[in-house]
């Protein structure tokens, strides 16, 4: 629970979807993360045709929002949506963000050319649209940089690279190029000093916090499902990082949640 007055915590990346279809009642975990102190979510598309259980659930609890996109490895089983299809998702009331896209080489590089097309054409929705662009990047940290470099040269754009993974060197350049950083439950894991170590140190109007749950459950869930109420466990490790307050990091996350997902804004928070 978070205290009364205070701002509540903020899961930036979630898959309520697929946490319905592993079976989980939407309410139940909707109601857990609110008991939780996790006022809003952000549950992430990850496939064109299945937006509208997206919809549905963005529809049916307030402080739940929704992304449209096509996830790098499900691109080749869908096909490569267009620029103007996407543009006209985008419109959906609850839509805050374009993604989750990008590059992943962790099963294999078979698909690169279409990914790279799909990832391209997310960009180009972001720039028109002025929304964020949620990215995911496996095993291919060097490439999606120099896309997201040749995509922000051709207009503004504005881009969060989800579940940060990544080495020093990827994080300044991330950071030189105005990308937020998005910490998941891995900042928990015993053995990622590394990461914990990046995480103290990046500005802290650059900070998000996510779940991608059902994956990736902080300590002292790992292994299990993960869900939004599990953030606070991630929250809390990512303050003592940086030394400061839960409250103060609440704060700090709620206002970059708010600035970069700017569509929040426009609606009631509930
Ligand atoms: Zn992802
Ligand atoms: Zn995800």
């Amino acid at each position: 629970m978070v205290p009364e007055g205070e701002r509540g915590w903020c899961d930036s990346h979630c898959h309520l979807d697929y946490l319905v279809r592993g079976g989980e009642e939407a309410s139940e975990v909707v109601a857990s993360a609110r008991e939780a102190g996790v006022d809003c979510m952000v549950t992430i598309g990850t496939r064109c045709d299945r937006l509208g259980e997206l919809e549905a659930l963005s529809h049916n609890f307030s402080g739940v929002y929704m992304s449209v996109g096509q996830h790098p490895c499900h691109v080749a089983e869908e096909g490569v949506v267009s620029a103007s299809d996407l543009e006209v998702l985008c419109g959906g009331v609850k839509v805050v963000a374009v993604g989750e896209t990008g590059l992943d080489y962790f099963r294999t590089r078979e698909h690169k050319a279409i990914q790279e097309e799909s990832f391209e054409n997310h960009m180009v929705v972001a720039r028109r649209t002025g929304l964020p662009l949620v990215i995911h990047s496996r095993s291919s940290g060097d490439d999606m940089l120099s896309k997201v470099k040749e995509g922000m040269e051709e207009g503004e754009m504005l881009a969060i690279w989800h579940c940060f993974d990544g080495s020093v060197a990827e994080a300044e350049r991330a950071l030189d190029m105005g990308m937020m950083l998005s910490f998941s439950g891995i900042l928990t894991y015993k053995k990622r000093e590394d990461l914990r170590e990046i995480a103290s140190w990046v500005a802290a109007d650059r900070l998000l916090l996510e779940t991608d749950s059902p994956y990736l459950s902080p300590e002292p869930y790992r292994g299990k499902t993960n869900r939004p109420s599990h953030v606070v466990h991630t929250g809390g490790v990512l303050a003592g990082c940086r030394g400061i307050s839960e409250a103060s990091l609440r704060e700090i996350l709620w206002e970059n949640t708010h600035r970069i997902f700017w569509r929040m804004r426009g609606e009631g928070m509930g």
